[in-house]
Protein backbone atom coordinates (compact mmCIF):
# COMPACT_ATOMS: atom_id res chain seq x y z
CA UNK A 1 0.00 0.00 0.00
CA UNK A 2 1.25 3.54 -0.65
CA UNK A 3 0.70 6.06 1.65
CA UNK A 4 0.30 9.85 0.13
CA UNK A 5 0.03 13.02 2.24
CA UNK A 6 -1.18 15.48 -0.35
CA UNK A 7 -4.03 16.13 -1.99
CA UNK A 8 -2.01 16.49 -5.49
CA UNK A 9 -0.64 13.29 -4.84
CA UNK A 10 -4.02 11.12 -4.15
CA UNK A 11 -5.42 12.96 -6.89
CA UNK A 12 -3.22 11.90 -9.11
CA UNK A 13 -2.77 8.02 -8.58
CA UNK A 14 -6.99 7.88 -9.04
CA UNK A 15 -6.79 9.97 -11.70
CA UNK A 16 -4.29 7.55 -13.03
CA UNK A 17 -6.70 4.34 -12.29
CA UNK A 18 -9.54 6.13 -13.72
CA UNK A 19 -8.08 6.70 -16.93
CA UNK A 20 -7.83 2.79 -17.01
CA UNK A 21 -10.96 1.95 -16.65
CA UNK A 22 -10.63 1.00 -12.89
CA UNK A 23 -13.42 2.01 -10.66
CA UNK A 24 -12.42 3.11 -7.68
CA UNK A 25 -13.93 3.34 -4.12
CA UNK A 26 -13.09 5.33 -1.03
CA UNK A 27 -13.45 4.79 2.74
CA UNK A 28 -13.06 7.86 4.69
CA UNK A 29 -12.24 7.12 8.77
CA UNK A 30 -10.47 8.75 11.93
CA UNK A 31 -8.21 6.05 12.23
CA UNK A 32 -7.39 3.61 15.10
CA UNK A 33 -9.00 1.17 13.35
CA UNK A 34 -11.53 -1.87 14.08
CA UNK A 35 -12.95 -4.72 12.64
CA UNK A 36 -15.95 -2.03 11.59
CA UNK A 37 -13.94 -0.45 9.49
CA UNK A 38 -13.17 -3.60 7.84
CA UNK A 39 -16.15 -4.18 7.11
CA UNK A 40 -16.16 -1.07 5.12
CA UNK A 41 -13.04 -2.07 3.18
CA UNK A 42 -14.79 -5.65 2.77
CA UNK A 43 -17.86 -3.87 0.82
CA UNK A 44 -15.45 -1.47 -1.36
CA UNK A 45 -13.34 -4.38 -2.49
CA UNK A 46 -16.66 -6.19 -3.58
CA UNK A 47 -17.81 -3.02 -5.47
CA UNK A 48 -14.70 -1.42 -6.87
CA UNK A 49 -10.95 -2.37 -8.44
CA UNK A 50 -9.42 0.12 -6.16
CA UNK A 51 -9.60 0.76 -2.98
CA UNK A 52 -8.33 4.36 -0.85
CA UNK A 53 -8.42 4.90 2.14
CA UNK A 54 -8.11 8.18 4.61
CA UNK A 55 -7.27 8.72 8.11
CA UNK A 56 -7.79 12.26 9.41
CA UNK A 57 -8.86 13.20 12.56
CA UNK A 58 -10.69 16.36 11.72
CA UNK A 59 -10.24 19.23 14.16
CA UNK A 60 -13.64 21.17 13.04
CA UNK A 61 -16.14 18.38 14.09
CA UNK A 62 -14.60 18.55 17.74
CA UNK A 63 -15.97 20.43 20.15
CA UNK A 64 -14.01 22.53 22.40
CA UNK A 65 -14.66 19.88 25.36
CA UNK A 66 -14.61 17.26 23.30
CA UNK A 67 -11.79 14.26 22.82
CA UNK A 68 -9.84 15.93 19.81
CA UNK A 69 -6.51 16.00 21.53
CA UNK A 70 -7.51 12.34 23.38
CA UNK A 71 -8.93 10.48 20.54
CA UNK A 72 -6.64 7.53 19.73
CA UNK A 73 -4.13 7.58 16.84
CA UNK A 74 -2.44 4.40 15.90
CA UNK A 75 -1.37 5.09 12.49
CA UNK A 76 1.35 2.29 12.39
CA UNK A 77 -0.75 -0.31 13.36
CA UNK A 78 -3.75 1.14 10.52
CA UNK A 79 -1.68 1.10 7.87
CA UNK A 80 -0.64 -2.76 8.76
CA UNK A 81 -4.93 -3.50 9.16
CA UNK A 82 -5.00 -1.57 5.89
CA UNK A 83 -2.55 -3.44 3.92
CA UNK A 84 -4.32 -6.63 4.84
CA UNK A 85 -7.40 -5.56 3.36
CA UNK A 86 -7.23 -4.71 0.67
CA UNK A 87 -6.69 -1.25 0.79
CA UNK A 88 -3.97 0.52 -1.62
CA UNK A 89 -3.13 3.59 -1.30
CA UNK A 90 -4.31 5.41 2.17
CA UNK A 91 -4.34 9.26 2.18
CA UNK A 92 -2.96 10.86 5.59
CA UNK A 93 -3.34 14.59 5.30
CA UNK A 94 -1.94 16.85 7.98
CA UNK A 95 -4.21 19.98 9.49
CA UNK A 96 -2.46 22.49 7.24
CA UNK A 97 -2.80 20.28 3.87
CA UNK A 98 -6.50 20.30 4.76
CA UNK A 99 -7.38 23.57 6.36
CA UNK A 100 -4.70 25.64 4.54
CA UNK A 101 -6.27 29.08 5.41
CA UNK A 102 -6.95 27.72 9.19
CA UNK A 103 -9.74 25.68 10.34
CA UNK A 104 -11.19 29.63 11.20
CA UNK A 105 -11.32 30.71 8.16
CA UNK A 106 -13.09 27.54 6.26
CA UNK A 107 -15.72 27.48 4.19
CA UNK A 108 -18.33 25.07 5.56
CA UNK A 109 -21.29 22.74 4.94
CA UNK A 110 -24.70 23.30 6.66
CA UNK A 111 -27.04 20.67 5.87
CA UNK A 112 -30.06 22.11 7.23
CA UNK A 113 -33.03 20.35 8.68
CA UNK A 114 -31.20 17.23 9.76
CA UNK A 115 -27.78 18.58 11.40
CA UNK A 116 -29.36 20.49 14.48
CA UNK A 117 -31.27 17.23 15.48
CA UNK A 118 -30.39 14.40 18.34
CA UNK A 119 -26.48 14.28 18.12
CA UNK A 120 -26.50 17.69 15.99
CA UNK A 121 -28.26 19.06 19.62
CA UNK A 122 -25.64 17.77 21.68
CA UNK A 123 -23.06 18.53 19.56
CA UNK A 124 -23.25 22.23 17.83
CA UNK A 125 -21.20 22.34 14.91
CA UNK A 126 -20.31 18.77 14.51
CA UNK A 127 -22.45 17.56 11.42
CA UNK A 128 -21.13 21.54 9.96
CA UNK A 129 -17.47 20.36 10.70
CA UNK A 130 -18.37 16.47 9.68
CA UNK A 131 -20.14 17.61 5.79
CA UNK A 132 -17.58 19.94 5.45
CA UNK A 133 -14.70 17.87 5.57
CA UNK A 134 -16.29 14.94 4.02
CA UNK A 135 -16.73 17.00 1.03
CA UNK A 136 -13.16 18.69 0.67
CA UNK A 137 -12.16 14.19 1.01
CA UNK A 138 -14.35 13.47 -1.70
CA UNK A 139 -13.43 16.70 -3.79
CA UNK A 140 -9.50 15.99 -3.10
CA UNK A 141 -9.53 12.02 -4.07
CA UNK A 142 -12.48 12.55 -6.41
CA UNK A 143 -13.63 8.18 -6.31
CA UNK A 144 -16.56 6.70 -7.93
CA UNK A 145 -18.06 5.23 -4.57
CA UNK A 146 -17.56 6.19 -1.01
CA UNK A 147 -18.74 3.80 2.03
CA UNK A 148 -20.25 5.15 5.19
CA UNK A 149 -20.92 2.81 8.13
CA UNK A 150 -24.52 2.68 9.09
CA UNK A 151 -23.40 2.80 12.86
CA UNK A 152 -23.38 7.02 12.49
CA UNK A 153 -26.82 6.94 11.23
CA UNK A 154 -27.28 10.55 10.67
CA UNK A 155 -24.26 10.99 9.40
CA UNK A 156 -24.72 8.51 6.58
CA UNK A 157 -28.31 10.39 6.32
CA UNK A 158 -26.46 14.09 6.14
CA UNK A 159 -23.84 12.48 3.61
CA UNK A 160 -26.45 11.64 1.40
CA UNK A 161 -28.42 14.98 1.54
CA UNK A 162 -25.45 16.82 1.01
CA UNK A 163 -24.17 14.68 -2.21
CA UNK A 164 -27.78 15.50 -3.69
CA UNK A 165 -27.88 18.67 -3.16
CA UNK A 166 -24.54 20.15 -4.30
CA UNK A 167 -24.53 17.53 -7.38
CA UNK A 168 -21.21 15.69 -6.21
CA UNK A 169 -20.38 13.28 -8.81
CA UNK A 170 -20.21 10.03 -6.17
CA UNK A 171 -22.12 7.26 -5.85
CA UNK A 172 -22.55 6.83 -1.45
CA UNK A 173 -22.72 3.06 0.00
CA UNK A 174 -24.23 2.28 3.43
CA UNK A 175 -22.56 -0.70 5.40
CA UNK A 176 -23.69 -2.59 8.13
CA UNK A 177 -22.66 -2.12 11.96
CA UNK A 178 -20.28 -4.35 12.63
CA UNK A 179 -20.82 -5.61 16.69
CA UNK A 180 -18.93 -7.39 19.54
CA UNK A 181 -20.27 -10.68 20.39
CA UNK A 182 -22.91 -9.32 22.67
CA UNK A 183 -24.15 -6.74 20.67
CA UNK A 184 -21.58 -3.67 21.11
CA UNK A 185 -21.53 -1.88 18.09
CA UNK A 186 -17.93 -1.25 17.81
CA UNK A 187 -16.29 2.26 18.01
CA UNK A 188 -12.68 3.51 18.53
CA UNK A 189 -14.19 5.33 21.57
CA UNK A 190 -14.68 1.85 23.34
CA UNK A 191 -11.67 2.03 24.28
CA UNK A 192 -12.36 4.55 27.10
CA UNK A 193 -14.93 2.21 28.65
CA UNK A 194 -13.54 0.50 31.92
CA UNK A 195 -14.16 -3.00 32.68
CA UNK A 196 -17.21 -2.71 34.40
CA UNK A 197 -18.26 -0.34 31.89
CA UNK A 198 -18.03 -2.66 29.49
CA UNK A 199 -20.05 -5.36 30.97
CA UNK A 200 -22.89 -2.91 31.01
CA UNK A 201 -22.36 -1.40 27.73
CA UNK A 202 -24.43 -4.03 25.70
CA UNK A 203 -27.25 -3.02 27.25
CA UNK A 204 -27.56 0.37 24.35
CA UNK A 205 -27.77 -2.39 22.03
CA UNK A 206 -30.45 -5.08 23.64
CA UNK A 207 -32.57 -1.62 24.83
CA UNK A 208 -32.68 -0.72 20.70
CA UNK A 209 -33.55 -4.36 19.90
CA UNK A 210 -36.85 -4.02 23.03
CA UNK A 211 -37.84 -1.21 21.22
CA UNK A 212 -37.79 -2.50 17.84
CA UNK A 213 -39.63 -5.62 18.73
CA UNK A 214 -42.05 -3.93 20.55
CA UNK A 215 -42.70 -1.52 16.89
CA UNK A 216 -42.71 -4.94 15.22
CA UNK A 217 -45.85 -6.06 17.18
CA UNK A 218 -47.74 -2.99 16.85
CA UNK A 219 -46.90 -0.84 19.49
CA UNK A 220 -47.29 2.67 18.28
CA UNK A 221 -47.11 4.61 21.64
CA UNK A 222 -43.52 6.06 20.19
CA UNK A 223 -43.15 8.48 23.84
CA UNK A 224 -43.75 5.96 26.08
CA UNK A 225 -41.62 3.83 24.22
CA UNK A 226 -38.37 5.86 24.43
CA UNK A 227 -39.15 6.83 27.79
CA UNK A 228 -38.98 3.35 29.03
CA UNK A 229 -36.03 3.08 27.02
CA UNK A 230 -34.19 5.87 28.92
CA UNK A 231 -35.51 4.81 32.28
CA UNK A 232 -33.58 1.26 31.44
CA UNK A 233 -30.95 3.12 30.46
CA UNK A 234 -30.57 5.42 33.61
CA UNK A 235 -31.26 2.47 35.71
CA UNK A 236 -27.87 0.67 34.74
CA UNK A 237 -25.77 3.59 34.78
CA UNK A 238 -26.32 5.28 31.50
CA UNK A 239 -26.84 9.19 30.90
CA UNK A 240 -28.81 8.92 27.97
CA UNK A 241 -29.14 12.16 26.08
CA UNK A 242 -31.10 11.07 23.70
CA UNK A 243 -33.21 7.79 23.27
CA UNK A 244 -36.13 8.26 19.84
CA UNK A 245 -38.03 6.68 17.30
CA UNK A 246 -37.37 8.46 13.98
CA UNK A 247 -38.84 8.14 10.48
CA UNK A 248 -35.71 6.44 8.95
CA UNK A 249 -35.55 8.13 5.51
CA UNK A 250 -35.18 11.50 7.40
CA UNK A 251 -34.52 11.13 11.02
CA UNK A 252 -38.31 13.23 11.09
CA UNK A 253 -40.72 12.13 13.86
CA UNK A 254 -42.92 9.36 13.10
CA UNK A 255 -46.93 8.84 12.68
CA UNK A 256 -48.84 5.98 13.27
CA UNK A 257 -48.17 5.15 9.20
CA UNK A 258 -44.77 5.43 8.83
CA UNK A 259 -43.31 1.49 7.76
CA UNK A 260 -39.65 2.68 8.36
CA UNK A 261 -38.34 3.53 11.56
CA UNK A 262 -34.62 4.14 12.92
CA UNK A 263 -34.53 3.52 16.54
CA UNK A 264 -31.39 6.20 17.82
CA UNK A 265 -29.56 6.46 20.72
CA UNK A 266 -26.64 8.21 22.41
CA UNK A 267 -25.67 7.82 25.43
CA UNK A 268 -22.88 8.43 28.20
CA UNK A 269 -21.15 5.94 30.42
CA UNK A 270 -18.34 6.85 32.14
CA UNK A 271 -16.08 8.87 29.97
CA UNK A 272 -17.23 7.44 26.34
CA UNK A 273 -20.74 8.75 24.17
CA UNK A 274 -21.81 5.70 22.73
CA UNK A 275 -23.92 6.16 19.82
CA UNK A 276 -26.23 3.23 18.32
CA UNK A 277 -29.40 2.35 15.92
CA UNK A 278 -31.50 0.00 14.67
CA UNK A 279 -33.96 0.49 11.54
CA UNK A 280 -36.94 -1.31 11.90
CA UNK A 281 -39.00 -1.77 8.90
CA UNK A 282 -42.81 -2.73 9.90
P1 LIG B 1 -14.58 6.78 12.27
O1 LIG B 1 -13.16 6.38 12.05
O2 LIG B 1 -15.12 6.41 13.60
O3 LIG B 1 -14.86 8.20 11.86
O4 LIG B 1 -15.42 5.89 11.26
C1 LIG B 1 -15.09 5.83 9.89
C2 LIG B 1 -16.18 5.09 9.18
O5 LIG B 1 -16.31 3.78 9.75
C3 LIG B 1 -17.56 5.75 9.30
O6 LIG B 1 -18.23 5.65 8.05
C4 LIG B 1 -18.23 4.93 10.37
O7 LIG B 1 -19.63 4.92 10.25
C5 LIG B 1 -17.65 3.56 10.09
N1 LIG B 1 -17.74 2.70 11.28
C6 LIG B 1 -17.33 2.99 12.53
N2 LIG B 1 -17.63 1.99 13.37
C7 LIG B 1 -18.27 1.04 12.64
C8 LIG B 1 -18.83 -0.24 12.92
N3 LIG B 1 -18.84 -0.74 14.16
N4 LIG B 1 -19.39 -0.94 11.91
C9 LIG B 1 -19.41 -0.43 10.65
N5 LIG B 1 -18.87 0.77 10.31
C10 LIG B 1 -18.33 1.49 11.28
Amino acid sequence: MKTVNTIKAVREQVRKWKSQGLRVAFVPTMGNLHAGHMTLLAKANEIADKVVASIFVNPLQFGPFEDYDQYPRTPDADVKKLTANGCELLFLPSVEEMYPLGKELATTIDVPGISDILCGKDRPGHFVGMATVVSKLLNAVQPDVAIFGQKDYQQLMIIRRMVLDLCMPVEIVGAPTNRESGGLAMSSRNQYLSKEELKIAPLLYATLTAVGDKLKLGERDFSALEKAARKTLTDTGFKPSYFEIRKALDLQKPNPDTKSFVVITAAHLGKARLIDNLVVTV
